[in-house]
């Protein structure tokens, strides 16, 4: 038997109504360097929103199904696109920005993109590509930046004020099958050609709830949330379209990532709320502590995209900043687990659990699967490959225009969970704890080595800014660890000292032999410590 209820689609066009109205006075506020950050209610924003939707179909011709791409940083104008293009039933498609250039070419070609939306600082790095992306008809430009880059160029160039001014602010928008496409994102391809991932109305729509819930950022309209995280990765962890839904201001950083203007935005601003990867906090704490700023304001911050260092959470702790862990991919939309301690325990008894990435909501089911593909068991002690299925998780990666959806087998059981290439371990009540990626694991003689656990225990030593640890080929062991560390300005502390201060901590066995200081750790393009390129570094022997 049916159910006697109603079917309404879930579908972005209705969390646009429901913030540009319940929420219209609810504010978008963007960084501009000018003395003022530029203001807009989501009213504002709305209604600007529904007018790039008509401009997008009147002047530009955008179609159903079209894929219209942004090239932009956090800023109200990238969430006006994220409502209007979604709504019309075309395609967002963001693009991150900081990927090589033949990457984002290859990404372009292969997602089909009709128009680019592009911030116009951001126009020396599309210039150049633009004659290699013969399907891109439009160029549509936003904010500062030279124009006359784009001179010569095949696409016709509109400016996004001038195209959206005088449109109408109601725009008939299609009742849309909420399984239909939203949005697509392409993983950064660490391995192979990039991934797309297609975003459906309904896996945004349920993803915005979950991140609302009190088990996950559970902020409200009283919160004004620093979306650090970029939109063009990973929807900025859903925060455009969950503060749609429930009125949280978003303070809005641009093109001004850097930890000094960032600092100077939460003391003005003064976010409740923050989200943003481990090397964008750690740069902030080394600035606050040379340049000491209020940043208590920020109670809450959500962490992830990589392990968070628990030293690093004892700082921001000290700071009266909570930090809270969550972990995710793009291909989890990305919300997968949050770091919320269980009800009813002391500061002391909570900290076991905040060192966790956290444990599963309702509707994300998980599972650890043992070398020999056996489902393990929860006890906080079997370590296996995390597999996940949920409403919000990927089931396919976009396969072209004319190709059927992609089911690798490395990356889908053939039961349809996903297979996250994470390691973990899960406790009985639901924590997982990551032990390290697959591919990062450090296989010694036939035991496993955790590069995370080596780079918490080194980055906790007051002398370390940074620490990645890799695995190297020994000719004895098959591998051993590799640290690479960033020493604090000032510091002297030398490898003897950094392993005898690991031994405090971790089995003698597993300490690394081979060590370099390094200036910097290379980091991805989403801001995460990029150990491919270490390994490589290692291998033409340009670390000593
Ligand atoms: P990329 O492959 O470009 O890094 P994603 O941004 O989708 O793409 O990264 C997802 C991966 O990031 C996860 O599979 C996991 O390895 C890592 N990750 C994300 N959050 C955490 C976390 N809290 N702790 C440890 N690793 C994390």
């Amino acid at each position: 038997m049916l159910s006697s209820m109603q079917d309404v689609p879930l579908t972005v066009t209705r969390i646009l109504q429901h913030g540009m109205t319940i929420h219209g006075k609810s504010t978008i506020t963007t960084w501009t360097g000018e003395p003022e950050p530029q203001r807009r209610t989501f009213a504002e924003a709305g209604a600007r929103a529904t007018q790039l939707a008509n401009a997008l179909r009147d002047e530009l011709g955008v179609r159903e199904d079209d894929r219209v791409a942004t090239l932009m940083w956090n800023n109200a104008e990238h969430v006006e696109a994220y409502f209007a293009i979604p709504s019309m039933g075309a395609i967002l498609h963001t693009l991150n920005l900081r990927l090589p250039v033949e990457q984002l070419i290859w990404i372009v070609n292969h997602a089909n993109d009709r128009v680019v939306i592009a911030n116009g600082s951001l126009l020396p790095l599309l210039a150049p590509l633009l004659p290699h992306l013969p399907t891109v008809e439009h160029v549509v430009v936003a904010g500062p930046g030279d124009r006359s880059v784009l001179d010569g160029a095949a696409a016709r160039v509109h400016e996004y004020e001038e195209l959206i001014a005088g449109r109408p602010t109601t725009y008939d928008w299609p009742e849309l099958d909420e399984r239909r496409a939203a949005a697509m994102c392409y993983t950064s391809g660490t391995t192979g050609d990039p991934k797309g991932v297609v975003y459906s109305h309904r896996s945004i729509y349920l993803h915005s709830m979950q991140v609302n819930m009190t088990e996950s950022m559970g902020l409200t309209d009283k919160d004004t949330t620093l979306v650090v995280v970029p939109q063009f990765h990973v929807n900025a962890w859903g925060l455009p379209h969950a503060t749609f839904m429930t009125g949280i201001n978003m303070l809005m950083p641009d093109r001004f990532l850097q930890p000094a203007p960032l600092a100077e935005m939460i003391e003005r601003e003064k976010p409740s709320h923050a989200a943003a990867v481990p090397t964008i906090w750690q740069g902030l704490l080394a600035e606050v502590t040379a340049n000491p700023r209020d940043i208590s304001c920020m109670a809450n911050v959500t962490i992830g995209g990589s392990a968070c260092p628990p030293s690093l959470m004892e700082a921001y702790d000290r700071l009266g900043v909570k930090l809270c862990h969550a972990w995710g991919m793009t291909e989890t939309s990305p919300l997968g687990t949050m770091a919320h301690p269980p009800a009813g325990l002391t500061p002391e008894e909570e900290w076991p659990y905040r060192i966790t990435q956290g444990r599963f909501p309702a509707g994300v089911e998980a599972r650890l699967i043992g070398p020999a593909g056996e489902v393990l068991p929860w006890d906080g002690e079997s370590a296996g490959e995390l597999e996940v299925r949920g409403n919000w998780i990927a089931a396919s990666y976009y396969g072209g225009s004319d190709g059927e959806p992609l089911v690798p087998e490395d990356k889908f059981s053939a039961d349809g969970w996903l297979k996250t290439g994470d390691v973990g371990v899960i406790r009985p009540d639901g924590y997982l704890t990551l032990t390290d990626r697959a591919k990062d694991v450090i296989k010694s003689g036939g035991e496993w080595i955790s590069s995370v656990e080596l780079e918490n225990a080194l980055m906790a030593h007051p002398d370390v800014a940074e620490a990645a640890v890799v695995a190297v080929p020994d000719e004895k062991w098959g591998e051993r660890p590799l640290a690479t560390v960033v020493l604090k300005d000032g510091a002297t502390a030398d490898y003897e000292m950094l392993r005898s201060f690991l031994g405090e901590s971790i089995a003698k066995w597993q300490l690394p032999e081979r060590w370099t200081i390094v200036p910097a750790v290379p980091k991805t393009s989403v801001g995460k410590f990029d150990k491919k390129v270490i390994r490589r570094q290692y291998a033409e022997g340009e670390l000593d």
